[in-house]
């Protein structure tokens, strides 16, 4: 297949590497220097998507996409496909899927989780939104890249099922970290705290497969001086997207807003920038009950 990658960034990278690898034909286009074996680079965003019959855009933000894409749909052939991967706000998802269609295309937004490490092993998980026919058009380059892609609904779809997960994410992270500060100044050993919570109805993701706490349950960024991993700052912008999108849509989320006022604190006042999210825990360690 011809395909247009605009944004190769940390994420698109190595997508766009798994696709050529795949045996599909890549041009991309950043507007930083960049080089990936296989690619051929265009001079824009729209010279990249000319002739292609999917453009995929892995970009920082909702802003970027909608300017990127003013440039890439009119340089679109009809019936082409214009996939969002980045995690971008559900109404600029919208947005965009409503100009694509409006000129002819198909369009999907399919935010991702699985991280860096899911990008270049191409086991990212795509959660989509669009039609059935925009959806079927992408899911083959959704099965290179990743090793799941679930369509969950209308365009903005994918967006909200993303912010969804990772506000229970950010939410439970917090949980299990003060409650591991908690049992320490209760003298309770971790790893016990571990053995009885993994089994208990206290157990979830955090706790189970990615423990902040170093040497405790499997392998984690805790084990690595909590390097991410997956950043807190991202944590924070996911954070920001739900309560943007709880805003607009009249949502009330005190938990979620909660987790995002404590990853502002940690990332922006505090030294939580560019640590794993998990070092939330560290982060509860050091403080009392007044801070
Ligand atoms: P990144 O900053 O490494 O990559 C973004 C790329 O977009 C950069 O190379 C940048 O130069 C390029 N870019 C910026 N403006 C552009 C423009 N106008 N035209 C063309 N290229 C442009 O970020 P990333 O880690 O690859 O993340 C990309 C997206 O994926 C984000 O929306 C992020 O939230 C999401 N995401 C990231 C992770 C992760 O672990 N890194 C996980 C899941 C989702």
């Amino acid at each position: 297949m011809k395909i247009g990658f605009i944004g190769l960034g940390n994420m698109g990278g190595p997508m766009a590497a798994n696709l050529v690898k795949a045996g599909h034909d890549v041009t991309g286009f950043d507007t930083a220097s960049v080089a990936i074996e296989g690619v051929s680079m265009a001079a824009s965003a729209a010279e990249a998507a000319k002739g292609a019959e999917v453009v995929i855009t892995m970009l920082p933000n909702g802003a970027i996409l909608r300017k990127v894409a003013e440039g890439v749909i009119p340089a679109m052939d009809k019936g082409a496909a214009l996939v969002d991967c980045s995690t971008v706000d559900v109404d600029s998802a919208r947005a965009v899927a409503e100009q694509a269609e409006a000129a002819g295309l198909l369009a999907v937004d399919a935010p991702v989780s699985g991280g860096v490490g899911g990008a270049a092993a191409g086991t990212l998980t795509f959660m989509a939104g669009g039609s059935d026919a925009a959806f079927a058009k992408a899911k083959p380059l959704f099965d290179v890249m990743g090793q799941k892609a679930v369509h969950c609904g209308a365009s903005g779809a994918g967006q909200a099922a993303k912010i969804c997960n990772n506000m229970i994410l950010g939410v439970t992270m917090i949980a299990t970290c003060e409650a591991f500060a908690l049992a320490d100044k209760l003298g309770l050993d971790r790893q016990k705290m571990f053995d009885v919570v993994s089994t208990s109805s206290g157990y979830s993701w955090t706790m189970n497969a990615y423990c902040p706490a170093p040497g405790v349950g499997p392998k984690s960024p805790a084990d690595n001086d909590y390097k991410p991993g997956f950043a807190a700052d991202l944590m924070l912008k996911d954070l920001r997207l739900s309560q943007q999108a709880a805003e607009s849509a009249d949502a009330d989320t005190p938990m979620g807003a909660l987790a995002q006022a404590l990853y502002a604190q940690f990332v922006e006042q505090e030294d939580g920038k560019g640590m794993d999210f998990s070092a939330m825990l560290p982060r509860f360690e050091k403080r009392g009950r007044n801070g």
